[in-house]
């Protein structure tokens, strides 16, 4: 327990830092496949793809040298006015891979920034259009779309946003989807989304004043990965669009085939008018988001330049050709490896492997799965759905037990998953699984 356990001079992200005394932080010193290792070379399997990015393993042969190529021809450049050619070809490959009505491609750095942007653009589109007073945004509970001040104001997570709630524009908070507890029991095959209730009634009555709903599409991933059903979806862009209110996706973890298909949108049949994405958009290698949009939001902001109506916003980084040029062979790789195929048979097994491995425990209340993330969400009672106490930190120290058995499996709350990079093997599936159940049952008992 001595003071040498916490770096001097770094402050971690979402950690109680005090945290660290009894509890170090791992070093990790080089990866390689599904693997990071630390100092001593000791393997842990990276479970989560370090923060849901990494889908083609560390240090990928390929991608490590588009990077090298595109460093030593052109690291960097301002993007104001100015374009190059791995931008150009990102540029139009998303619009090619995605819905022709998302024709415009706004490149940013992180996820929060490109969901901040999509809000300035639909209130931008208002505010050309004549309708100033839509100037409100709408997310769910349980929602996330990242951490600066207004990308937080339409998250639905107390813990990140309670104290910083004076600083936040007065956005609206709806009740989501949540099958596990669902109050209208029913199972998320045969529901007609009766959930969509609240979002109705919000858009019913405040919709003059409501410029976009932002939801992340199928899978609420910071809520403990609740998936929920594409009817949702189908209801809530009728019901947007009949209150002239933009529809904003955050894909920004589910695309680039993490539930299965490309992009949730395919899988839910409906467009939007605002999509972001970002995380495995470089393969895990560099940060890079992007934000898409129709051909209505963009001639919103054409005019002479006298009318003052371009779109002002820029980051120093935005556009980074390293990071276009690794986006661009990510994107090469998806299309020469077939891996939206190779996937499924790797998927399958995961679900069931650990449907049949954690189920029946008695604190596993469900374990749920779509695409390559499969969830184990413990509860102190399967019967009532109980949470545990949150004080226990059972999550926490399963996390821990997994550590030492070498998987990285940060969880959320009391929610385990398995959100492995693409590359993973069966066997290596199986073995994972197998050192979750084991740090559980160390914890919980059998
Ligand atoms: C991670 C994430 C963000 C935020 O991205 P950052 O790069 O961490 O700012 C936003 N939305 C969703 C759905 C995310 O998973």
């Amino acid at each position: 327990m001595t003071m040498d356990r916490i770096p001097q001079a770094l402050w971690l992200p979402v950690t109680q830092m005090k945290d660290l005394e009894e509890h170090p932080a791992l070093r990790i010193c080089s990866g390689k496949g599904i693997y990071v290792y630390n100092a001593k070379g000791k393997p842990y399997i990276d479970a989560i793809s370090s923060w849901w990015t990494n889908i083609f393993g560390h240090a990928n042969p390929r991608i490590t040298h588009a990077l090298a190529k595109q460093a030593a021809q052109l690291e960097h450049v301002l993007f104001a006015g100015v374009i190059h050619p791995p931008a150009e070809e990102l540029a139009r490959r998303l619009a090619d891979l995605t819905p022709d009505e998302l024709t415009k491609v706004f490149f940013a750095g992180d996820g929060a920034s490109a969901v901040e942007i999509a809000m300035k653009m639909s209130y931008g589109y208002r505010r050309n259009t004549g309708q100033p007073e839509k100037r409100r945004f709408v997310g769910l509970s349980g929602g996330y779309h990242g951490e600066t001040l207004g990308a937080l104001s339409i998250c639905g997570h107390d813990a990140f946003s309670d104290i910083y709630r004076p600083l936040m524009p007065d956005n609206i908070s709806v009740t989501g989807p949540d099958c596990y507890r669902c109050p209208y029991d029913r199972t998320r095959t045969d529901c007609d989304a009766e959930c969509f209730e609240p979002m109705e009634r919000t858009l019913e009555e405040r919709g003059r004043e409501i410029t976009a709903v932002f939801v992340e599409p199928l899978a609420q991933g910071a809520a403990g990965w609740r998936f929920y059903p594409p009817r949702y979806l189908h209801k809530l862009r009728e019901c947007t669009r009949h209150h002239d209110i933009h529809l904003a996706f955050d894909e920004i973890a589910v695309g680039f085939g993490r539930l299965g298909t490309m992009f949730a949108m395919e899988q839910a049949g409906v467009t939007p008018d605002f999509v972001t994405l970002s995380k495995s958009i470089t393969s895990g290698t560099l940060p890079l988001s992007v934000v898409m949009t129709t051909d209505a939001v963009y001639e919103s902001f054409l005019g002479d330049f006298t009318e003052l109506k371009a779109f002002m916003h820029s980051h120093t980084y935005m556009g980074n050709p390293l990071a276009c040029a690794v986006a661009n062979e990510t994107l090469s790789m998806f299309e020469e490896l077939n891996v939206l195929e190779t996937n499924k048979p790797k998927y399958r097994h995961l679900a069931d492997y650990a449907a049949q491995r954690f189920a029946g425990h008695r604190h596993v209340g469900e374990v749920r799965s779509l695409g390559f993330i499969t969830c184990v969400e413990l509860v102190a009672d399967p019967g009532t759905r109980t949470p545990l106490d949150w004080k226990q930190r059972t999550g926490f120290r399963i996390f821990r037990e997994a550590l030492k058995r070498g998987a990285l499996l940060r969880n959320l709350g009391d929610c385990i998953y398995f959100l492995p990079p693409y590359v993973i093997t069966q066997d290596e599936i199986t073995r994972l699984v197998d050192i979750a159940h084991a740090a559980m049952v160390e914890v919980l008992g059998e």
